[in-house]
């Protein structure tokens, strides 16, 4: 399918370009701007944004969607909590975002990893606000605790998708289990922020929306990301329709009559596209 006008791909370079490229290299990580080929990457990389990816490169689930490499997990690296914070104090982030891979392979699922990341960030830039957008843990709510625990200011984990499609999408995940560990976080800690987030465009009815919106603001989610759906490569699941801008306004208003607090919504809206924005 032909892609329309507007998703246009700011093609930019420059020096904070190289910066965050070179600083990244140097320190080991990974960021999701590359792995998942993000279209806002060179307007992030200029804003000096970025968001980092722990856990290794390699993906114990196969979503259809995504352009992570499924394949034999990487060793835990112990430098990278600190090479994280290093990185996010040299860019002078207001506002850093960290995610993995899923890692069903480890008996923590990754959780430790998450809180050191938070601890060392906390130590090298302490003024720093802290999204985790973290897997679902596989509903395992000790290990919920641990990284509720550690106090990041936003707590996202997306559903990706409406659960009607989860089969063709998500194969190895739970619609009803992302929401329960939504809930699980308000129940924990009320004021901690949660956010979500869902792609259009893969064949989801309007009502299949708003549904999804309905049940994520019954467990009490705080902030709503909506974004186009683009196929990274032809054996990724197919676009099956192009959303208009139009019609992503049209959700923003209906998100926040709704009662989200936050809601961005627009083609190339990203679960981490202008994160420090929209939790202020
Ligand atoms: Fe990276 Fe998020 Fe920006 Fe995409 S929107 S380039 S994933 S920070
Ligand atoms: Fe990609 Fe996350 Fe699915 Fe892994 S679990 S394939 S990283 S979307």
């Amino acid at each position: 399918m032909k892609k329309p006008d507007w998703i246009k791909i700011r093609m930019q370079s420059g020096i904070q370009t190289n910066k965050v490229e070179s600083l990244i290299s140097d320190l080991s990580l990974n960021t999701v701007c590359d792995e998942a080929n993000c279209p806002n990457r060179m307007e992030c990389y200029k804003r000096g944004t970025a968001t980092f990816m722990i856990l290794g490169r390699n993906c114990t689930r196969n979503c259809t969607f995504c352009n992570v490499i499924r394949g034999v997990p990487d060793e835990v690296n112990p430098k990278e909590p600190e090479n994280v914070a290093k990185a996010v104090a040299k860019l002078g982030l207001r506002h850093a975002v960290i995610t993995s891979v899923t890692r069903d392979d480890l008996p923590d699922q990754g959780a430790m990893q998450f809180v050191k990341v938070v601890e060392e960030i906390r130590k090298a830039a302490p003024k720093v606000s802290i999204e985790l957008l973290i897997p679902d843990m596989q509903g395992n709510k000790k290990l919920l605790d641990l990284i509720i625990d550690s106090e990041p200011n936003i707590l996202n984990h997306n559903v990706e998708t409406v659960p009607e499609l989860y089969k063709k999408v998500r194969p190895m995940a739970v619609f009803e289990r992302s929401i329960e560990l939504l809930e699980y976080v308000k129940i924990r800690k009320p004021n901690m922020k949660t956010k979500s987030g869902i792609m259009l465009g893969l064949g989801e009815t309007e009502e299949q929306v708003i549904n999804v919106m309905k049940r994520l603001l019954e467990v009490n989610c705080d902030m709503l990301t909506l974004g186009q759906y683009l196929q990274p490569t032809t054996k990724h699941i197919k676009v099956v329709e192009y959303i208009t801008p139009e019609k992503f306004d049209y959700y923003k208003d209906v998100a926040l009559a709704m009662g989200f607090k936050r809601v961005a919504s627009a083609p190339l809206v990203r679960s981490s596209y202008y994160a420090e924005d929209l939790q202020e």
